[in-house]
């Protein structure tokens, strides 16, 4: 029994010895979070800063970036139709 657990150490760092002395198998590289698609090679410095904001919509209170909100009298409502509701008096704030 002892000689077959020589033989299995043996063995295992005999395998050991053998992956280090084989030239280093290619590392595969593997799609994952780290390196997802699209991103690959563009530093995070060169894509455009888009300054934006979150308002909430006077109407509904849904939050809209400002850059994509309908704006009125620096009030960001979700789009027309919010605008004119809060106009109308529909939705009390
Ligand atoms: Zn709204």
């Amino acid at each position: 029994m002892l000689r077959f657990l020589f033989l299995a150490l043996l063995a295992y760092y005999l395998l050991r010895w053998l992956r280090d002395l084989l030239p280093k198998s290619t590392p595969r590289p593997r799609p994952g979070p780290q390196n997802p698609p699209g991103s690959m090679g563009r530093p995070p410095s060169s894509q455009p800063k888009i300054v934006d904001e979150m308002k909430p919509c006077p109407a509904c209170g849904t939050f809209n970036p400002t850059r994509l909100a309908y704006e009125k009298k620096s009030l960001y409502f979700c789009d027309q139709r919010c605008h004119e509701a809060f106009i109308r008096g529909e939705i009390k704030t």
